[in-house]
């Protein structure tokens, strides 16, 4: 039997490492723990993180006593894509299954420039916003930060492009898929972490972007840790109709959470960040004028661009998707009141890839559907 000294090893001895999801002082520890040379962390992750290697015996500068010693306490393991839906329009959707038999989603939106991938951080997710597929399933549990980074490595690898030459497939990651990630803190810093590592993706802080439902104290905390990019999903400009859309917000207030915001902005050295303000526009709910002026007032100095996003429909939403006019009008108050402001396009329409359909291949534990609908029908949602 090889020495086992790292903590996970000591408690579960048939367990072995997953090395994939190890930042890289992670992984120097872990090099460390069983009496190596930390230098040996760097050329792991590159193997893994470059090279797309899962095989520890094909890590040729090891050496042999060392992979030998590294195969009975560690392994490369990514998560494993059930399937792979590609959209006449170039994006391609990821179902992946986890560890336990729990399934997310990953979906990588090609564009002229850039390539989007959008990763989840949790099986399910406990927020139940009302609008959100995903809410609907409940919450199962958090992804490892291997599970996380795992599916930046299965897009990359889904395109045979570890070491083909190809440029990036990824260019930009948003933390935008299922789940709220800062409800998995620890994790899903540590997968940024390796996406903005060199040795692993070195992509810029810019191009990797957190969006939040509004989780102020983990905010305050990711503000001292990290310099990614920040979005936060605000889908209303007052606080009675955002605590029915976004049930967090009864905790934590609109007030409380842009001030989060504000200094989580103010904690950067890039003095020239802004929050992105994603905002889904539902018919009748939260899409007429008077909801656009009165955001318009509530940003009024807060340091942001706004990306409208026009409802995605799905089986088990009553909600529907406003029309082409009522979004153009939204727009335009908010472009005469000064700011820079986005329509997000539907991508991946064909493979239910858009922004709030990733329900995979769940089911809805928890009968929230079922909720919401008998909500809807008993609620008056004020407009305006
Ligand atoms: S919108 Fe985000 S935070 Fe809200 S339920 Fe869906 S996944 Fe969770």
């Amino acid at each position: 039997m090889p020495v086992m000294t790292t903590e996970a090893v000591e408690e579960q001895p048939q367990t072995r490492v997953n090395l994939l999801g190890l930042t890289l002082a992670q992984m120097e520890g872990f090099f460390l723990d069983i009496g190596e040379k930390k230098f040996r962390a760097q050329q792991v992750l590159k193997w893994i993180h470059h090279s797309g290697v899962t095989d520890i015996g094909e890590m040729t500068n090891l050496g042999v006593a060392l992979r030998e010693k590294l195969l009975g306490i560690a392994e490369v393991r990514p998560p494993e894509i059930v399937s792979q839906q590609d959209s006449i329009d170039g994006t391609r959707k990821w179902v992946i299954r986890v560890d336990g038999g729990g399934m997310v989603e990953a979906v990588l939106i090609p564009e002229a420039k850039r390539a989007t991938l959008c990763v989840s951080s949790q099986v399910g997710c406990s927020l139940d916003c009302s609008f959100c597929s995903t809410g609907k399933q409940g919450f199962q549990r958090d992804l490892t930060a291997a599970e996380i980074i795992g599916q930046v490595w299965l897009a990359i690898k889904s395109y045979d492009a570890f070491q083909a030459g190809n440029g990036r497939i990824v260019s930009n990651v948003v933390m935008m898929g299922m789940g709220e990630p800062l409800l998995n803190f620890d994790n899903v810093v540590s997968a940024m972490d390796l996406m903005l590592e060199d040795l692993a993706y070195g992509l810029s802080k810019r191009r990797v972007t957190l969006s939040t439902s509004g989780v102020v104290p983990a905010l305050d905390k990711l503000a001292k840790v990290s310099e990614v990019s920040l979005a936060v999903s605000l889908h209303a400009p007052n606080d009675a109709l955002r605590n029915q859309l976004v049930p967090i917000n009864r905790k934590y207030p609109i007030k409380v959470l842009l001030e989060s915001c504000r200094n989580y902005i103010a904690a950067q050295r890039d003095k020239k960040r802004v929050v992105t303000v994603e905002y889904t526009l539902i018919a009748g709910v939260n899409d007429q004028v008077e909801h656009a002026r009165e955001l318009a007032e509530l940003l009024s100095d807060f340091p942001c661009k706004i990306n409208l996003i026009p409802f995605n429909t799905f089986d088990q939403s009553d909600y529907k998707r406003p029309s082409g006019n009522a979004v153009s009008r939204f727009w335009q108050v908010l472009v005469d009141a000064g700011y820079i402001v986005t329509v997000r396009t539907t991508r991946g329409d064909d493979i239910n890839a858009a922004c709030g359909q990733l329900v995979g291949q769940v089911v809805d534990r928890t009968r929230r559907s079922e909720r919401h609908r008998k909500a809807a029908d008993s609620q008056i949602i004020h407009v305006g």
